[in-house]
């Protein structure tokens, strides 16, 4: 019982800590979330990006690339083909 106390004491203390260092926190340059809110921060250098930006671009980036081949397969059915000429 008393070591849970001592544990405790240990936790607000750390607590205090962290509210005082609350500004100076790495955050994701887009949603601002700083890493205690995200999975992890990626920090390339003077900015930094949460996880779940990376996420939500890199479906953004996949749907993009989607609609690319998608154009791309419609264009290459409305060409005529070879074998077409073939009569
Ligand atoms: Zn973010």
């Amino acid at each position: 019982m008393i070591l849970n106390t001592d544990r405790s004491n240990i936790a607000l203390g750390g607590m205090s800590m962290f509210s005082y260092s609350l500004t100076n926190l790495p955050r994701c340059a887009v949603c601002k979330k700083s890493d205690h809110h995200v999975r992890y921060l990626i920090s390339g250098g003077e900015i930094n990006i949460c996880s779940e930006c990376i996420t939500k671009f890199n479906q953004k980036i996949q749907e993009r690339r989607l609609v690319r081949i998608r154009r791309k397969l419609m264009e290459d059915l409305q060409k005529p083909t070879s074998s077409d000429n073939i009569h």
